[in-house]
């Protein structure tokens, strides 16, 4: 019963929350992606604004270098140098290239290369200031690509070489510096002399770009065969350089982004860890050359991400409703459950009431409460008129005390007793039932209801006594049978009082004097009436309490309970003498008395005896025959 009241609590827990909790539960989803798209989007528009800054910062320093490049390239004491390449020209040309290299802290090298690709002056920049490379000590570049790439350039136009190691006297310089050059041809009167080249620091030109980033921002510069040119982990860096590092390019870590930047120059690209968002620089203008890809990259992780009070708010209204929501499913549901249940025992409480049965419900004190409609039709009785009194007012008196202590007895000891009960009803007529008598108790055990319910056999009781009756009674005279007369004798034999001698009982019989005469007479009819008077003289003659039997063709029994023997003589000659004085039927009887003892053989023999000696006494007598004498006959 319990399991299933809680399987019931649950189902309807499910159901409720489904009802319930649904739409709450579907708006806040909306209202959770609504703000995650705010989110993204505002976080889209950062990253774009974000790159969009440093797009400008690339622009802005490769403007502020091509100036450069191009003012010191056009620049007289360049070109006085180029002319007379004597001490003093030399010194000044230094002097200024070095205030230009401490100006700009990117350049790394300024340099002018002669047109057979050997350096003809050069400053480096140290940590510790600016070297100005001795004379002896200035090399031969002519074999390295980006001369002759420069040497392809047109007058006027600015070269740009990619990022590349830095090599010196035909060796890679370690710690591995990557090292941009831009550079321009130096030409007098249309007859070149020379490039100007700065070698700039890649890394100092990413920590300028990267300076204006805010927190949370990477920035990428990638090649456009898709190698990382400089990236925060510098060992990705350089791929198409260093053959352990060839693995590190775009197109093989995140191939759906390369394939959004070959189509488009600027563009959104989101995985699961991380948020790009990239633009293609090319730097048009001057230079001709080619370009590259800055990838500005974030954690797409929502959870490490700054959430803002919007989002965190939703959350915790989506918290509280779905707990509110269980809560009030939770109510609903046991509220239900039990409603259900409740309403299902009431439903068959109701149904058990309305059913075949009379019912009597009585509370712990034996008043009652309830009855049903089968009672009132039954009894009579309205549920107004019993409500509050005893079930002691149906007892019709047919059963004594003893019953109804015994009655109780079992139902407080069992909790239940069933029997056969004759009760009043309304109108004082007999309601005999089979009643059922059931203790429902509290949860402590203790006795708080009592349902009788019963049903109606007065009918059938009638008819089983009318059966009976009809099987115990002589049909001519109406006057109990001999097989009634055998059980009433036994019955008396077998009475306690009677076997302890305490009381005395006189059995008579008695036989129609000459009645064969009768019969040969006037006929066999008449015979029989004289039969039929005779039974109704005895009946109505004798006293209440005397058992009459018509045992043989013209012979009958009386039993005479509680008498002395002397008292039945008198009867007996009482109802002899009626006998005689009726003028309807002229006939007399004769009987034999005895007292019963606890014998009935002998008692019934010493009364035919008795009989015997009063036809032989001349008939129409009364003779006595006490177990006494017989005693002392025999004796
Ligand atoms: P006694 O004085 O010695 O009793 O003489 P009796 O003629 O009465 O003799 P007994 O009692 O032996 O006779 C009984 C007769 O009663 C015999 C039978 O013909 C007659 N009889 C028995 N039953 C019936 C009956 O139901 N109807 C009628 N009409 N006659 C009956
Ligand atoms: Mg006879
Ligand atoms: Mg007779």
């Amino acid at each position: 019963m319990t399991n299933r009241i809680i399987y019931k609590q649950i189902k309807y827990f499910v159901i409720t929350i489904l009802l319930i909790g649904v739409t709450p539960i579907f708006y806040l989803w909306g209202q959770y992606q609504t703000e995650l798209n705010a989110i993204q989007f505002q976080r889209e528009s950062a990253a774009k604004h974000q790159l969009n800054f440093s797009q400008k910062e690339v622009y802005f320093i490769t403007s502020e270098l091509s100036t450069s490049l191009k003012l010191l390239s056009d620049n007289r004491v360049l070109l006085e140098f180029i002319q007379d390449p004597s001490f003093k020209n030399r010194s000044l040309l230094e002097s200024i290239w070095a205030l230009t290299a401490t100006n700009y802290s990117y350049i790394s090298q300024i340099r002018f290369i002669g047109v057979d690709g050997k350096e003809i002056s050069r400053i480096n920049k140290e940590e510790n200031g600016i070297e100005i490379v001795p004379i002896s000590e200035l090399q031969d570049k002519s074999y390295r690509d980006y001369f002759i790439y420069a040497q392809t350039l047109k007058a006027d136009t600015l070269g740009f070489f990619g990022i590349d190691l830095e090599v010196e006297n035909g060796k890679v310089v370690t710690p591995l510096q990557p090292s941009l050059r831009i550079f321009t041809p130096v030409e007098i009167d249309s007859d070149r002399k020379g490039y100007l080249v700065f070698n700039l620091d890649v890394y100092e030109i990413v920590a300028q770009v990267e300076a204006s980033l805010e927190v949370g921002y990477q920035l990428d510069f990638v090649n456009e065969e898709g190698y990382y040119l400089t990236s925060q982990d510098k060992q990705k860096t350089l791929g198409h350089l260093i053959t352990e590092r060839d693995i590190h390019n775009v197109l093989i870590e995140t191939p759906e982004l390369w394939q959004k930047m070959k189509t488009q120059n600027a563009g959104e690209f989101a995985d699961k860890q991380s948020f790009y968002s990239f633009v293609k620089v090319t730097f048009g203008g001057d230079f001709d050359s080619n370009s590259l890809y800055l990838i500005l990259r974030s954690e797409n992780n929502l959870a490490t991400a700054n959430l803002d009070h919007e989002l965190t708010f939703i959350i915790y209204e989506a918290i509280l409703t779905v707990l509110f929501v269980t809560f009030i499913s939770i109510l609903i549901a046991r509220y239900i459950a039990k409603h259900r249940t409740t309403s299902l025992e009431s439903q068959l409480a109701l149904a058990a009431l309305n059913g075949m049965s009379a019912i009597v419900i009585t509370d712990k004190n034996n008043r009652i409460i309830k009855v049903n409609e089968e009672f009132t039709r039954l009894s009579g009785w309205t549920e107004e008129e019993v409500i509050g009194q005893s079930p002691s007012m149906f007892q019709s008196g047919v059963h004594n005390k003893n019953f109804y202590s015994a009655m109780w007895k079992t139902i407080q000891s069992e909790g239940l007793w069933e029997g056969e009960v004759t009760n009043k009803r309304k109108d004082g007529s007999l309601l005999t039932e089979i009643l059922r008598i059931q203790a429902i108790c509290n949860n402590d055990g203790k006795r708080e209801y009592f349902i009788a319910s019963f049903v109606d056999i007065t009918e059938r009781k009638g008819l089983e006594n009318r059966l009976r009756e009809l099987s115990e009674k002589d049909p001519l005279t109406q006057c109990w049978n001999r097989r009634k007369f055998e059980r009433e004798f036994s019955d008396i034999i077998a009475n306690d009082s009677f076997m302890k001698g305490i009381e005395s009982s006189c059995l008579a019989i008695i036989d129609i004097d000459y009645f064969k005469q009768i019969n040969d007479k006037y006929g066999h009819d008449v015979g029989d009436k004289v039969i039929t008077e005779v039974a109704r003289m005895l009946g109505s003659e004798s006293r209440r309490s005397d058992f009459v039997a018509r045992i043989g063709g013209e012979e009958f029994a009386v039993i005479l309970p509680n008498t002395q023997l002397q008292e039945a003589e008198i009867i007996l000659n009482r109802l002899r003498v009626a006998v005689s004085l009726n003028d309807h039927i002229k006939v007399t009887i004769s009987a034999g008395i005895t007292d019963i003892c606890n014998s009935r053989e002998a008692s019934y023999k010493r009364a035919d005896l008795a009989l015997y000696e009063s036809k032989a006494s001349g008939r129409n007598q009364i003779y006595c025959f006490s177990s006494d004498e017989m005693m002392t006959q025999i004796a």
